[in-house]
């Protein structure tokens, strides 16, 4: 299978002015293939959002390259494709609405894409039935809450049919509830065959991924299935990274059930290992 996006020997640092740089990515290399779910993790100033950030040409290595299926994002003429192919959603919701009615800034992508009336009115259609925000659709997005804000601004992104979709730290300024609305959008868009990476670092977050990339000092430390990444809870407190509190709290149950499963990672399985434990009466 092809890959979507390609990172080959990527560095990249930050220029502060004539004399003075700031290394961030060193020598990064990886795929990503149609239909993962993939998330990048690293402590604060790791290099992970600079990293995604090169996913769909934002910034640019000074050497090495990425890769969108065949463009370079190096390629000025190009640029549009790319985006078009790979879209972000970004921390704010705030910063990314544009309009004044939800339905008219799912729209506005594609109006400026020329999508003829007929067409982006269906598109519009799907995307606001995939983040279940079909009855906000003649609201003013300023009345929605945080998390709704950022399913209308996830709307924009998937109404423009991209092939991947960027989440660059996107569920960090909503409250917990409306964390949980965008990450189950994540997942059912990536169950719909959507290529997903999430940028974040909440563990809980990871945990839902398929596969997470840890990144330290502008390097990719690790790279695998949550499951064989939090088994490494030693490496991952010395990269002052943790498990999930579910992984924990499934460890401590474990020590005094020893038939209760230790190697649980997500809150649902979680829940489900305690229901079944509670319908036999062992807690
Ligand atoms: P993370 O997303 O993991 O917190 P960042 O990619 O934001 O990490 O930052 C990596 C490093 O790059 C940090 O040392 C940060 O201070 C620096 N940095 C980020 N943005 C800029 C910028 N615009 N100019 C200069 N340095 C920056």
């Amino acid at each position: 299978m092809e890959p979507i996006i390609t990172l080959e020997n990527v560095s990249f640092s930050y220029k502060i002015n004539e004399k003075t740089t700031v290394p961030v990515l060193k020598n990064i290399s990886f795929s990503i293939f149609p239909g993962e779910y993939v998330a990048i993790i690293g402590h604060n100033g790791s290099g992970k959002s600079t990293l995604s950030k090169h996913l769909n040409g934002i910034l640019m290595p000074d050497n090495g390259d990425v890769w969108v299926h065949d463009l370079n994002t190096k390629d000025a003429k190009k640029k549009r494709e790319i985006r078009k192919s790979v879209g972000t959603v970004f921390q704010h919701p705030d910063n990314q609405i544009v309009a004044t009615i939800v339905e008219e800034d799912i729209a506005f992508g594609l109006e400026n894409i020329g999508v003829p009336r007929e067409e982006m009115k269906k598109r519009v259609d799907e995307a606001l039935n995939v983040v279940k925000m079909s009855q906000f659709r003649h609201r003013p997005p300023h009345h929605l809450s945080g998390g709704q804000k950022q399913r209308v601004a996830i709307a924009g992104v998937l109404a423009m049919q991209p092939d991947c979709i960027v989440f660059d730290e996107a569920t960090s300024m909503l409250d917990s509830f409306g964390r949980k609305e965008v990450l189950q959008v994540m997942r059912k868009m990536n169950n719909m065959g959507m290529t997903i990476i999430t940028v974040t670092h909440h563990m809980s977050e990871a945990a839902e991924a398929d596969r997470i990339i840890v990144v330290e000092g502008g390097q990719i430390v690790m790279d695998g299935p949550p499951r064989e990444i939090f088994k490494h809870k030693q490496k991952l407190e010395d990269l002052q990274l943790e498990v999930p509190s579910v992984s924990q709290m499934a460890e401590g149950i474990h020590s005094q059930f020893s038939d209760f499963s230790s190697e649980l990672i997500q809150e649902d399985e979680f829940i489900d290992e305690v229901d079944k434990f509670a319908k036999v009466g062992v807690i």
